[in-house]
């Protein structure tokens, strides 16, 4: 089957923002320009496509990260048609985990902020995360229509609290209640969405007066930005010369990519302005796959060789990135192919747990429907069905060449708590519950402790654990209580000991058989660092190398 869309046109993108920015918003929103939505629902009543699980809309929180394909043509141009696939990625805190596998597997990402909340916590988070997989990325201000809302505000938080070299491509006409539309800083024309057909037309318009000078002076750090793509342009730039719209966005886009900016566009989700430009930008400044850096694996005799063909002919590779159970389905692997093509029928090798699988059906989500498809190629994400021993981070690749893409890491858990069924009789259907939920989810553990019998679970925060404890009730109709681990016998423990080079004091209770339940504080003449553990290591499985002799 020949390629239908070539892979220039691909981008992998994920949407990241910090909880209530607006991202589940966004996203529904670009479903639904990009045709292939056909209602505008309210965000958590239901309607949004990329939160899964009933209770991630209950609580208004993305957990799970799906994979949701799509096609966009343009707005104010008209390109080719793009393949656009949306990596969802969580805002909690508790979830950085799952943000930090979707950004492994994405080629770009647009970073969605709140106009009046700006850079929060979590942003920060993302932001390291992203500057970690060395990911290009663009902002959208959103919220332009919400009180407090201040564009120029949330550009400057941009460059002061995260370093970032924000380079705004639009300028935003009027906030709150008289929020408008954007000034396109590139064509240096206003852009006013109609609010009848809900901003699927538009109209260029002149800029504001009030707004012409500030309009001038961003286009000319804009023009300088992307003159310093290169000596050629800048030379031309220095001599007064004119740079053609063509030039600058060719300039910003090498600058991008590059790490070098972020371009920033605002706009409000909710009130349907400003996101079809924001489409726009990923295809004009985030990265095709072929233009990322390469993913390095390891080939059968040691070797290192960077995977990311643009031959479908290349030998196959993709990384396992997702594990998630479909109600309709049951065991969904999503996946990243980075190079050769995969075929149903195909076998592949799992080279990290020695097994093969053979590919029986496999499917790519779309905002309302998914659809089963008969082959991937090189940039595809997509989910297969009923694989038996794939977990998240695994390489799948052609079985006559074996390479080991690099794993992800993913963190220990921080707490543990004790899990037990309400009625009794569950105990065994709570078990299998557990496993498959750990199965899904690497940051999630469990096990039985020796010495009580407790199942204790530990997860990256009480919301993860919480999160746990509803979804077996729900998808696994298991209802169980959280409790504290028990110690069966308890002994005093002092003693202070050095953990990452600070001194903390562990006491707690040691347990009938060498079991150990410890709470870290700092130590009389330690500062306030060392206060970190008393939060973060609470319970009963503490590393060896930590309990006192
Ligand atoms: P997420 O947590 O980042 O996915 O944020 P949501 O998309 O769920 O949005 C959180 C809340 O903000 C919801 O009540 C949305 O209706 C609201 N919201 C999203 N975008 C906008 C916007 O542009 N303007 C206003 N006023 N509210 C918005």
């Amino acid at each position: 089957m020949a390629r239908k869309t070539p892979i220039a046109r691909y981008r992998n993108i994920g949407i990241c923002a910090h909880v209530d920015a607006g991202k589940t918003t966004t996203t529904e929103r670009v479903l639904f320009y990009t045709g292939l939505s056909h209602k505008i629902g309210e965000v958590h009543d239901g309607a949004a496509t990329t939160d899964w699980m009933a209770q991630e809309q209950e609580r208004g929180i993305t957990i799970t990260s799906a994979a949701v394909t799509t096609f966009w043509s343009g707005m104010g141009q008209q390109f080719d048609e793009h393949r656009i696939n949306i990596i969802d990625t969580p805002g909690h805190v508790d979830f950085t985990i799952e943000v930090e596998r979707s950004l492994r597997v994405l080629d770009g990402a647009i970073v969605v902020l709140c106009g009046s909340s700006g850079v929060q916590p979590q942003t920060e988070t993302v932001w390291r995360q992203a500057n970690k997989y060395e990911v290009p990325r663009m902002v959208f201000v959103n919220k332009m229509d919400r009180t407090g809302a201040d564009y120029v505000r949330v550009v400057e938080q941009l460059r002061e609290r995260l370093g970032a070299n924000a380079v705004p491509l639009q300028m935003t006409i009027g906030s709150e209640e008289d929020f408008k539309g954007v000034v396109d800083l590139i064509k240096m024309q206003a852009i006013i969405w109609n609010e009848d057909d809900r901003g699927m037309t538009f109209e260029y318009q002149d800029i504001p007066a009030d707004l012409q000078d500030t309009c001038d002076e961003m286009r000319e750090y804009l023009v300088e930005a992307a003159a310093e793509a290169d000596d050629d342009l800048m030379n031309k730039y220095l001599e007064g010369e004119e740079l053609g719209e063509d030039d600058i966005k060719a300039a910003l886009r090498k600058r991008t990519l590059a790490n070098e900016i972020v371009p920033v566009l605002g706009g409000s989700a909710f009130k349907n302005k400003g996101v079809q430009a924001v489409l726009d930008a990923v295809i004009d400044y985030l990265p095709a796959p072929t233009e990322v850096k390469a993913i390095e694996g390891v080939l059968e005799d040691g070797e290192t060789h960077d995977t990311r063909e643009a031959d479908d002919n290349a030998p196959f590779a993709a990384l396992a990135f997702k594990i998630a159970t479909d109600p309709f389905v049951g065991t969904l692997t999503f996946f990243r192919v980075y190079s050769g093509k995969l075929a149903t029928g195909d076998t592949v090798l799992n080279p990290v747990k020695g097994k093969k699988e053979r590919i029986g059906r496999m499917v790519q989500m779309h905002a309302n429907d998914r659809q089963e498809i008969k082959e991937v190629l090189a940039g595809d994400i997509a989910a297969g069905i009923g694989f038996k021993d794939v977990t998240t981070g695994d390489t799948l690749c052609a079985p006559n060449s074996v390479i080991t893409l690099e794993r992800m890491e993913f963190p220990e858990p921080v707490i543990h708590v004790a899990v037990e069924p309400r009625s009794k009789a569950d105990q065994e259907k709570m078990g299998m519950a557990l496993g498959k939920l750990a199965q899904e989810d690497p940051s999630f553990r469990v096990r039985t402790d020796e010495e009580t019998g407790q199942t204790i679970i530990g997860g990256m925060g009480e919301l993860h654990l919480d999160i746990i404890v509803d979804r077996m009730r729900r998808e696994f109709g298991v209802d169980a209580n959280i409790g504290k681990p028990q110690v069966a016998y308890r002994e005093r423990i002092q003693n202070t000991c050095e953990i990452e080079g600070k001194f903390v004091r562990q006491s707690g209770g040691r347990g009938q058989y060498g079991h150990v339940w410890i709470r870290f504080e700092p130590a009389e003449d330690d500062t306030a660092e060392g206060l970190e553990f008393v939060n973060e290591i609470v319970g009963g499985s503490v590393p060896k190398e930590y309990i006192p002799a």
